[in-house]
C-alpha cells in the first residue's frame, strides 16, 4: 500500500471511530462563538499587527542572543507592548542558564592549497586553546562515523558531510539536525581533535548555519564548527583528490552564567477561573548572534501577540484564559522551556498549547497529539481552520514547538500548526534571517489560525476537550 492510500485509510478509520465526536464537535461551538470566529477571521485578513510587531522587534532590537543586553531589551519591549495591547498580569519570570558566546572563528584549508572557509562555531563548542592544525577525515553520515575505527579518527578533524533534504514539513531538518546535536560528542569519543559540520541547511550559499550541540556531563567536548554548504562542497571536492587535506582552525568562545526570563501575559476570560487551565500561545524572544532573528522567532512573537489582540473583543466568551508565553533562551538548549517547567511543575495550569517557531511560510496543516482519537474540540478547530487553507492531518502525531513540546510530558496537549517550511532552512540560523524573508501576508493567516485555535479551545466546555 502506498503512503497516501495508507493515509486515507487511517484518516477514515480515525474519523469513523470518532463519528459520535464529530456530531459532538458541532455542539461544542455555540452560535455566539461561531459568529465570533467569522468576525475574527475577517478582521485578521486585513490586520497587519503580526508583521508590525515583527518589524519593531527586528528594527528596535535586532539580534538578541540569550543572556545578552539585547535579549533584555527585547524582553522590556515585549513587556511594554503586551501591556499596551491591554493584556493582564504582564510579567517576567527570570531564570539562570549556561551562557555560551562565540568570540571569533577562523577556518581555512592549508593543504593541498590555501582556501579561506566561512564557518560559525556551534553552540556549546569550547575554543581551540591555540590555533589547531589537523588532517581532515570525511564521513557521509552519523552511522558511518559511529562505525569508524577510533584509530582512524584520533587526532583528526572529523568532517561530517551529510546533506539536508528539502521538505515541506520539518522532517528534513529533524533527521539532519542529529548530526549537529550529537556529531561533536560522537567524534570526541573517538579521539577526534575537532568537528567540522556541513551546515544543517538547504541553501548552496556561503552562509554557515549556527545551532546547538550537546554532550554528556562527564565528557570533554571538542571544538565544533559548521561550514557553509558551499565551503563544505569545496572541502568534499578536495578530499576526493589524492592528497591529504589539512585545515587550520582558530575558535574562541566563552561559557559563563547567564540571566534570562520568560515573559508572560494573560488574556483574562470573563468566565474563567483558576480551576480552568489556560490555553497557551507561545514563541521565543531570543535569537542566534547571526542574522536578525526575523523569522526565528520575531515573526512568531508578532504572531502570538496579534492573535491575542484579535481576541480582545471576545473576552466575555472565554471560560479559560489565553496565556501568551514568550520564552527566553530557547536557542541554547531550550533553557527557557526547561526553566518554565521547573518553576511550574507542581501546577502547570494549562490545558492545550501551540507555538509559532518555524518561519512565515503559509500554514498548511494541523497535527494532533493523538491522531487516532481526535477530541470534539480538535475536530471543531480543524473545521474552523479549513477556510484558512489549513487541513487536518492524521499522518503523524504533533510534537509541539520546542518550548511547549516540553509540556506534553506534564499532561498538556500540544499541537503543530505547520507552515510550509520548504524554503525556511535556506536562511535558518544564518546572517540571511532578515525581514526580507518574512511574509506579511502569511502572518495574517498565522494570526488568524492561532486566534481561531485559542477562541475554540478557550470557549468549549470541558467535556469537548477529552
Ligand atoms: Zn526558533
Amino acid at each position: 500500500m502506498n503512503a497516501s492510500a495508507l493515509l486515507t485509510l487511517l484518516f477514515a478509520a480515525s474519523l469513523d471511530a470518532g463519528a459520535a465526536h464529530r456530531v459532538e464537535s458541532a455542539a461544542c461551538v455555540t452560535d455566539e462563538v461561531r459568529s465570533a470566529l467569522k468576525e475574527v477571521q475577517l478582521a485578521a485578513a486585513i490586520d497587519d499587527r503580526a508583521y508590525r510587531w515583527t518589524e519593531r522587534l527586528v528594527l528596535d532590537v535586532g539580534a538578541r542572543p540569550a543572556g545578552t543586553e539585547a535579549e533584555a531589551r527585547a524582553r522590556a519591549w515585549a513587556l511594554r507592548e503586551l501591556a499596551a495591547a491591554g493584556l493582564d498580569e504582564v510579567r517576567a519570570e527570570p531564570f539562570e542558564f549556561a551562557r555560551w558566546t562565540e568570540e571569533s572563528v577562523t577556518a581555512s584549508v592549508r593543504e593541498p592549497v590555501q582556501h579561506a572557509l566561512r564557518a560559525v562555531a556551534l553552540g556549546g563548542s569550547p575554543g581551540t586553546s591555540a590555533p589547531l592544525r589537523a588532517t581532515v577525515i570525511r564521513f557521509a553520515s552519523m552511522d558511518a562515523l559511529r562505525a569508524a575505527d577510533p584509530r582512524r579518527v584520533a587526532g583528526r578533524a572529523v568532517f561530517l558531510d551529510a546533506p539536508m533534504a528539502r521538505t515541506r514539513d520539518r522532517t528534513g531538518y529533524r533527521s539532519a539536525v542529529q548530526a549537529r546535536l550529537d556529531g561533536p560528542a560522537l567524534a570526541a569519543t573517538k579521539g577526534a581533535a575537532a568537528f567540522v559540520l556541513r551546515s544543517v541547511g538547504t541553501d548552496r550559499t556561503r552562509q554557515p548555519h549556527a545551532g546547538m550541540t550537546r554532550h554528556a556531563a562527564d565528557q570533554a567536548p571538542i571544538a565544533a564548527v559548521a561550514l557553509s554548504v558551499a565551503d563544505a562542497e569545496l572541502m568534499a571536492r578536495l578530499l576526493a583528490g589524492s592528497q591529504p587535506v589539512v585545515i587550520d582552525l582558530d575558535v574562541r568562545t566563552t561559557m559563563a552564567r547567564g540571566s534570562s526570563a520568560n515573559v508572560r501575559a494573560e488574556l483574562r476570560g470573563a468566565a474563567a477561573s483558576d480551576r480552568n487551565p489556560s490555553v497557551v500561545l507561545a514563541a521565543h524572544l531570543d535569537s542566534w548572534h547571526v542574522g536578525t532573528g526575523a523569522s526565528d522567532d520575531a515573526s512568531g512573537v508578532g504572531t502570538v501577540m496579534a492573535a491575542a489582540a484579535l481576541l480582545q473583543p471576545y473576552r466575555s466568551l472565554l471560560r479559560r484564559d489565553v496565556s501568551v508565553i514568550l520564552f527566553g533562551a530557547e536557542e541554547p538548549g531550550i533553557a527557557g522551556g526547561h526553566a518554565y517547567i521547573d518553576a511550574h511543575r507542581a501546577n502547570l495550569n494549562h490545558v492545550v498549547a501551540v507555538e509559532s517557531d518555524l518561519g512565515s511560510g503559509r500554514l498548511w496543516r494541523m497535527l494532533l497529539p493523538d491522531p487516532q482519537h481526535p477530541t470534539p474540540a480538535e475536530l471543531a478547530i480543524a473545521a474552523a481552520l479549513e477556510p484558512l487553507g489549513i487541513a487536518l492531518s492524521l499522518a503523524m502525531p504533533s510534537i509541539g514547538g520546542p518550548d511547549v513540546g516540553l509540556m506534553a510530558a506534564h499532561g498538556v496537549r500540544v499541537y503543530d500548526l505547520d507552515p510550509d517550511a520548504t524554503d525556511y532552512f535556506d536562511i535558518h540560523h544564518t546572517d540571511e534571517d532578515t525581514l526580507e524573508h518574512v511574509s506579511a501576508l502569511n502572518l495574517r493567516q498565522h494570526a488568524a489560525a492561532l486566534a481561531t485555535f485559542a477562541l475554540i479551545a478557550a470557549t468549549v466546555e470541558d467535556r469537548c476537550l477529552h
